[in-house]
């Protein structure tokens, strides 16, 4: 299947699943998590006119995109894996959303660097809602504070992220994370990737990070 025939039925799919629960289909943004993927299907995506993706690794990020983005103006990425705090400048540089703010020391690495670049990139904190400790991700009773602290050093954080367990319901994180959003009066909400993205739309996502179902199967490992 090409690009273009998989956004088509997925995007059928988000927009009815929207639909059943009552909300406008051009209210979710499909975000094409581009990594590990050949570069000749990116360029089936931009060459159809896509223009949101998502990487989880900066070096690997700008590797296929620091060069490409200047072609297209309208480009947008979106930083949805772990930030280092020596990579911060090259993301703040590259990236127009980064997902995985989740501790004070990355805030003010992220606003130093934004400061220093003259540029302002939007921000979610990514909710560590498991509790895993292997995972990213702020702990959710932690998340009032980042949020403040984030917010005082002049970040536009402007909703959550998460990334529910793999052996969980996904569905109980999503309502967490939902929950959590409408607390603290945040209106974007990053959930749901291909093999839970319907529940994550039916949980109120706003944004749906979708890899293998839309690209095909990663080539590299993750590692
Ligand atoms: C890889 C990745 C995705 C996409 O995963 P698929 O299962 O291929 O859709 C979504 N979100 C994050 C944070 C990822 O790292």
């Amino acid at each position: 299947m090409s690009f273009s025939e998989n956004l088509s039925r997925i995007r059928t799919s988000i927009d009815n699943t929207a639909a059943a629960s009552g909300r406008a289909g051009d209210s979710i943004h499909l975000i094409a998590v581009s990594k590990q993927q050949p570069q000749e299907r990116i360029e089936q995506a931009l060459s159809a006119g896509y223009r949101l993706f998502g990487e989880n690794r900066v070096q690997e990020a700008s590797a296929r995109w620091a060069a490409v983005k200047p072609r297209y103006p309208d480009l947008r990425l979106h930083l949805i894996g772990p930030l280092q705090t020596n990579k911060v400048e090259e993301a703040a540089a590259l990236f127009d959303c980064i997902e995985s703010l989740d501790r004070p020391k990355l805030a003010d690495a992220l606003a130093a660097a934004m400061k220093k670049l003259g540029r302002s990139v939007p921000c979610l904190i990514q909710v560590n809602t498991g509790q895993e400790a292997q995972k990213a991700g702020v702990a959710p009773q932690d998340l009032p504070a980042l949020l403040e602290y984030a917010r005082g050093l002049g970040l536009s954080v402007q909703g959550l992220m998460c990334i529910p367990p793999v052996e969980a319901p996904a569905g109980v994180h999503f309502a967490f994370l939902k929950t959590l959003a409408d607390r603290h009066g945040l209106s974007v909400l990053s959930m749901g990737m291909s093999g839970d993205y319907k529940k994550a739309i039916a949980a109120g996502a706003t944004h749906v990070r979708i890899g293998s179902l839309l690209f095909g199967e990663r080539e590299r490992i993750s590692r």
